[in-house]
């Protein structure tokens, strides 16, 4: 046997099994050493019946007094009873329908038994269906495995035994010297320990050991990826400041926080290392203007400047913002995106090239191979967390490492930060431009619709506009009504005084601009839409906000969406609509109703779902972690970072034969999670 043996070759293990384990992802012995305990149980430390803490699980040793005896129920449920003692106290167990507890525990023997203890009325303790084993076995911390239908934990422990008995060590891929520094123990010794710890402070070094190699693994491929933070010379060095200049020309003054992240970024890119700043600031908190404010300047200094965004509306909503930024300017600006016909593509590339357009702006189609800048100096990217790593690289390369600007809403955790973006540093926009309100946010039911369009034409009667938002209906799914049909309805009824928009995703971007300007010109009162206008869209005489199927969307999704409105002085209102009684969406809607603090909402979003679900892993190409935790393992985190960058130091591509073991590492972790 060796690690690549398939798994239905272990003893036990029929075909029936296998295909339980394969299910489980486990097609081999080396999978199967990596398929680790979810938790533990410590019968290692058995107290006694009277010092047993109620309520709590724990380990006790006693003697059974009587055999269990059996008792039907009504209804035909099979109870057992039985008494164990430790000698100085009594505790009841109680089993149910395990027509053979009678044979398994005898009388006069000595087990011990792992349960919830809890206590009658007469103070006597119990357990209900304990687990348990015989004293004369070998015990400890017993591991519990994440189990499937066809599969209990006890027999995946039973594999794993057997396993670990009949292989000799596990050879290690770690460098010596790594494990030295990081005063590591063995691979042999971490796989031994995390299935079958010889106690808690075996454990815990195995653990160490692990989440050093996942994370290690991680940042290694991540490092490997060509360009990000290997070079650190740029020829984009923008020696004069521009920045005061652009804002005394804007028609707001600018908030401390504003002005400070500018500062922050100009000296950033007055040296001759290439800038590599996250900007974090809630929905509505002016990135934009410090986006423009850096264009200007990188521009003035006499460099071109792109920016991406992450959809087409959003692209087009910045190309026309930037335009109003720039009228009494000679910048020459041009958008680039999936829709833009080849022949005026062709065009736009060759003037980029030759350096007449200074910004330019798009969707992903900025970063495709033909697209070539003459003097590229500033990229930055809008709501970042939609761009996996190798985006961002791509787009980086297009320069001499131009300075790189990253804006994103979403908090995100310093430590995942650091993995997505490497040695960033952080400017925060903690403070709203003034005269912001609160938006309220009230979450109801769908019978209140009729209260509900009462109310969305008293703010249209004021000369206010609004959104409404359905969710996108996917084929077959007939409790929900299409965003398309539920316009006509609305339209031909209710408000058919009004004048109302359509906006949804498949619609040809032509169109969608056309409706999002007639939106923000104020001729459409009323946007029907799907949640094409999430990220970005600016209309501050939006003051209304009905989300239809509110169940139907994430916690940070609807605090984007709701960044909508809110926007300009009018006191705003947001009205999740739901039916749903699920306590996950009820929860979801409680948090909103009770703050518009984004970082709260982050971290109750990231608790919820979990860091890889939050940031979409297969977007950003992050692979899932088995073991290591981003929010928490910090410290581990960074020394596994700073052995990483060492090792990527003297091979880039970890093509050195010396660090063959590591590079398969790094592929097997990356095989189906990598390449976007
Ligand atoms: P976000 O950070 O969500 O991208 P935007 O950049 O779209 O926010 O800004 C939201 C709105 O606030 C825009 O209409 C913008 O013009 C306006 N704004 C930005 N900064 C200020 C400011 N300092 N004072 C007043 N309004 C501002
Ligand atoms: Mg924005």
């Amino acid at each position: 046997m060796n690690f690549s043996t398939d798994i239905k070759f272990l003893k036990g293990v029929g075909s029936v099994r296998a295909e339980a384990f394969y299910k489980l992802s486990v097609g081999t012995v080396g999978a199967l050493l990596r398929y680790y305990p979810r938790t533990y149980e410590d019968w290692s430390n058995a107290c006694s019946i009277r010092e047993a803490p109620l309520n709590e699980t724990c380990c006790i040793k006693a003697i059974v007094c009587d055999t269990p005896s059996k008792i039907r129920i009504p209804g035909g449920k099979l109870i057992a009873k039985s008494t164990v003692t430790d000698g100085a106290a009594l505790m009841n167990l109680t089993f149910f329908n395990n027509k053979y507890i009678g044979n398994m525990l005898k009388e006069g023997e000595e087990y011990y038994f792992f349960g919830k203890v809890t206590a009658n009325r007469y103070g006597t303790r119990e357990m209900i269906s304990p687990v348990f084993q015989k004293t004369a076995d070998s015990i400890g911390i017993k591991p519990v495995y994440p189990q499937s239908a066809d599969l209990n934990s006890k027999f995946i422990g039973k594999c794993m035994k057997s396993v670990l008995e009949s292989i000799d060590e596990i050879p290690d891929f770690l460098p010596q010297d790594i494990i030295d520094e990081n005063s590591l123990c063995s691979l042999d010794f971490a796989i031994r320990n995390i299935h079958f710890p010889e106690s808690y402070a075996a454990l815990e070094k195995a653990r160490n050991r692990l989440i050093f190699d996942e994370l290690f693994i991680l940042q290694l491929g991540l490092l490997s990826i060509k360009n990000i933070n290997t070079k650190a010379v740029t020829s984009c060095v923008m020696e004069k400041d521009f920045s005061k200049e652009f804002i005394s020309s804007l028609p707001f003054e600018m908030t401390n926080a504003q002005k400070k992240a500018v500062e922050e970024a100009i000296c950033d890119v007055q040296k001759n290392e290439p800038m590599n700043r996250l900007l974090q600031g809630d929905v509505g908190s002016g990135k934009t203007a410090v986006a423009a404010t850096l264009m200007y300047n990188a521009v003035k200094n006499g460099f071109q400047c792109a920016m991406m965004a992450p959809t087409e509306v959003l692209a087009e909503q910045h190309e026309r913002t930037f335009k109003n930024f720039f009228k009494d300017t000679d910048i020459n600006i041009c958008l680039i995106t999936g829709s833009t016909s080849a022949g005026e593509k062709r065009r736009i590339k060759q003037a980029l090239s030759d350096g007449e357009y200074d910004i330019a702006i798009g969707t992903h189609a900025l970063i495709q191979d033909d697209v070539e800048f003459q003097k590229l100096g500033l990229v930055i990217t809008d709501e970042q967390h939609r761009f996996g790593v190798a985006q961002r690289a791509s787009f980086a390369s297009k320069g001499d490492n131009p300075h790189i600007f990253v804006m994103s809403a979403t908090p995100i955790p310093r430590t995942l930060a650091m993995i997505m973006y490497g040695d960033l540093n952080v400017s925060i926009l903690d403070e709203l431009p003034p005269g912001r309100q609160e938006i309220d946010t009230f979450s109801v039911t769908t019978d209140y619709h009729e209260r509900i369009y009462k109310y969305i034409k008293k703010h249209l009667d004021k000369g206010l506009q609004g959104y409404i938002v359905c969710p996108l209906v996917e084929e077959g799914e007939n409790d929900l009504i299409p965003a398309q049909e539920y316009f006509e309805m609305l339209s031909q009824s209710v408000f058919s005084k009004y004048r109302l928009g359509l906006l949804h995703g498949r619609m040809k971007p032509k169109e969608k601009e056309e409706i999002m300007r007639r939106f923000a010109s104020g001729e459409i009162q009323l946007l029907v839409s799907t949640v094409v206008i999430e990220v970005g869209v600016d209309v501050p005489n939006a003051a209304i906000m009905v989300i239809e199927n509110a169940e139907r969307f994430g916690l940070s999704q609807l605090h984007q969406l709701r960044g909508r409105i809110g926007r300009g002085s009018e006191k705003s209102t947001c009205i999740l609509v739901s039916d749903a009684q699920n306590e996950e969406a009820v929860s979801r809607f409680k948090i909103l109703c009770s703050t518009n603090d984004g970082f709260k909402i982050a971290n109750a979003d990231l608790e919820m779902r979990g860091p890889g679900d939050f940031f979409g892993t297969r977007q950003h190409g992050l692979p899932s972690l088995k073991v290591a935790d981003i929010i928490t393992d910090t410290e581990i985190l960074m020394r596994s970072q700073n052995a990483a960058a060492s090792v990527i130091k003297n091979d880039r591509d970890l093509s050195n034969p010396e660090n063959r073991k590591l590079r398969k590492q790094v592929d097997s972790m990356f095989k189906n999670n990598y390449g976007t």
